[in-house]
């Protein structure tokens, strides 16, 4: 079969491999769309996470952990699941014609996935349930302003959330450094947004969201931001300060909170004196549960967020590396698609 193997950074080629097998306890899947992550990119660049991102064979190693395709072998032990399921797994070695995932449980590793869904749509489960699970971590009620950091796909994905699961929030801010993204932040409902590369990302919040008083005695306002979603984590080439820090700095006292979902390239130095005054809620995220996966499911099944508008490229599986080149270009790119 054919699969993508990343050797070292900026260095992935498409190869002719074994065909791999189903397990007694696990299923092979025929892939049909498999996207490449932001986690894929900090493999890509700087070699990070290539045991996390791959699946590990004697040809080498196979990224791809978001996708989609056909069950066409199942072990004897699975139960539940049938040659010819559609599904998505949860597993690595996705940029390949077959991947097999061992062992295979249905509805915690496995998920079944309505004819209606289309593969590529279906791939952008995973990361959807990830931005279902950061939304839910940083407990957005009515009326409170949200602003999200990194209009990616699990940005655009908390964006989406925010406004599917009907939490009625007063506004959402994206903030990106790529216009194109924005654009697409605003078409699936951000309010307002920020390009952090030419806008003073405090100032625009602060006008945006309104002030409140810092409390302490202290004069200066700061933004009524109720909650901030740090979908980048830290990029090491990037000018700007990290997020985290910004998030920090902008969120309201008292009852803000600060949900950090993005990755970390290298560790970061931080100010926290504000963190300790306003008392705010420093809250990680990580993956999405089986429970963020079936409400994943369930609004991409009632088309209540439009996936098909983040899919900016696609790229067969010969055209690996093009495929990941596109995604380094944050200006011209949203979710890159490959379709084995
Ligand atoms: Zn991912």
């Amino acid at each position: 079969m054919k699969a993508a193997i990343f050797h070292s950074p900026l260095n992935i080629t498409t190869e002719s491999v074994d065909k791999p097998s189903a397990s007694p306890d696990g299923i092979l899947i025929r892939v049909r769309a498999c996207g490449v992550c932001g986690s894929d990119l900090h493999m890509y660049k700087l070699g990070l996470f290539t045991d996390f991102l791959c699946r590990q064979t004697d040809a080498g190693r196979i990224p791809g952990h978001e996708f989609c395709g056909d069950v066409v072998a199942v072990g004897e032990q699975v139960k539940g699941l049938a040659v010819g399921d559609k599904v998505v797994a949860y597993a690595m070695g996705g940029m390949a014609e077959y991947v097999p995932v061992a062992p295979a449980w249905l509805g915690m590793n496995v998920y079944r996935v309505p004819d209606s869904i289309p593969y590529k749509i279906a791939a952008t489960l995973e990361p959807l349930a990830n931005s279902v699970h950061a939304v839910l971590k940083g407990s957005p009620a009515k009326d409170e302003i949200a602003m999200v950091f990194g209009a990616g796909i699990i940005g655009l994905g908390v964006i989406q959330c925010l406004q599917a699961l009907d939490i009625g929030l007063k506004k959402v801010i994206a903030v990106d450094v790529s216009d194109k993204r924005l654009a697409v932040a605003k078409e699936l409902g951000a309010d307002d947004t920020i390009n952090a590369s030419t806008d003073d990302v405090a100032a625009r919040a602060l006008q945006l969201a309104g002030p409140v008083p810092m409390g302490m005695g202290i004069t200066t306002a700061v933004p009524a931001v109720d909650i901030v979603y740090d979908c980048v984590g830290l990029i090491v080439d990037r000018p700007e300060p990290p997020v985290i820090q910004q998030a920090i700095n902008i969120v309201r006292p008292g009852t803000g909170r600060v949900v950090v979902h993005g990755v970390f390239e290298a560790p970061v130095t931080l100010e926290l004196s504000s963190f300790v005054g306003k008392q705010t809620q420093l809250i990680g995220s990580y993956g999405g549960s089986p429970e963020d996966t079936v409400k994943s499911l369930e609004l991409l099944e009632r088309e209540a967020v439009d996936r098909e508008i983040i899919i900016s490229h696609e790229f067969p599986l010969d055209q690996a590396k093009e495929a990941f080149d596109a995604q380094m270009g944050v200006e011209s790119s949203v979710k890159v698609m490959i379709n084995p």
